[in-house]
């Protein structure tokens, strides 16, 4: 058994920690919004009220929040109270700089340090499915490693300080540019009255088969259940893909790549989120209509 602390227990947060209590970790939870430990005390998370009491009791300390300013903020604040050789771990997804700040803060108070984005989203989290895309030293991920194992069914070492983030922001461009191209596809079939069912029975096995639609089908009652059945609740908001192709155009751009399709697709976010649609799930942007 190890004494983890876990910061930042919302919708991804949530199941992870729960997975990790399940299988007989001791979790220290912290979060800033309380009301998460209504559904979290009946699987043994202890409720933390303030950072400081995220303390070197934790070998291991997982962050899974918002952005990279919250990020650093409690970084900065956990750095004060920890004994050297505590690995901290940031699952979040966030921008490269940042990360690489934040390993070289860990560094410098001979802390062990990961940066170790996630995929699969919520249904990953809750059935511990994730993939982990992760940076850092050998060292550090092989102590990770067994929790890795509890959470999610693979993760791969992408390389030093920094490679998780940068490889989760190549696959998030990817997902956002699919789901955007099954959009068409649907809005071309409906256009030909086609029967949906029958739709998604050939696509699905087909060349055009992809995560978004055999995984994640955003058209309702059809393929396995997704956030198109829940009136298109997240999930993943539409919010949160917005960050990430933000964080992939910034990148692209800082060198020099013009990243024309994702262009285009960031700016489809945009005008949702700004139409007030970010909380609905990222799939929605499928029915959007940004003419
Ligand atoms: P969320 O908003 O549901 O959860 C974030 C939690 O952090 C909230 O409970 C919030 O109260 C808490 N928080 C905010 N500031 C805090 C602070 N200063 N101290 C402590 N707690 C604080 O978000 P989520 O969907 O769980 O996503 C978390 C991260 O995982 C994000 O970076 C997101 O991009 C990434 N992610 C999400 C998904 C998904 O499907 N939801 C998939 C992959 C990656």
């Amino acid at each position: 058994m190890k004494k983890v602390g876990f910061i930042g227990l919302g919708n991804m947060g949530f199941f992870m920690s729960r997975n990790l209590s399940q299988a007989n970790h001791l979790i220290n939870g912290y979060d800033v919004n309380e009301d998460v430990f209504a559904k979290l005390k009946k699987y043994n998370i202890i409720q933390k009220t303030c950072i400081n009491e995220i303390n070197d009791d934790n070998e291991i300390i997982i962050t899974m929040l918002p952005n990279g300013t919250v990020v650093e903020k409690v970084w900065n604040s956990l750095l004060k109270n920890l004994k050297s050789n505590t690995l901290l771990v940031d699952c979040s997804t966030i921008d490269v700089e940042t990360t690489k700040r934040l390993h070289n803060m860990a560094k410098s108070k001979n802390l062990l340090s990961l940066d170790a984005p996630v995929s699969g989203g919520t249904i990953g989290a809750d059935n511990g499915s994730l993939t982990f895309m992760v940076g850092g030293t050998e060292e550090a991920y092989n102590k990770m490693l067994p929790l890795f194992e509890i959470m999610g069914n693979k993760s791969i070492l992408c390389g030093k300080a920094g490679s998780g983030q940068a490889t989760k922001m190549c696959n998030n461009l990817l997902l956002a540019i699919t789901m955007s191209g099954l959009g068409e596809a649907i809005k071309l079939a409906n256009s030909q009255s086609l029967d949906m069912n029958k739709f998604y029975n050939v696509l699905s096995t087909s060349t055009g088969s992809c995560w978004a639609l055999n995984n994640y089908s955003p058209i309702k009652g059809i393929g396995p259940s997704s956030p198109a059945d829940n009136d298109f609740k997240p999930g993943f908001s539409s919010q949160l893909m917005l960050k990430d192709l933000s964080l992939a155009l910034s990148a692209a751009a800082h060198s020099n790549l013009d990243l024309e399709i994702g262009k285009k697709v960031l700016k489809n976010y945009k005008s949702l989120v700004d139409n007030k649609k970010g909380d609905l799930d990222f799939s929605s942007i499928v029915n959007y209509d940004n003419s």
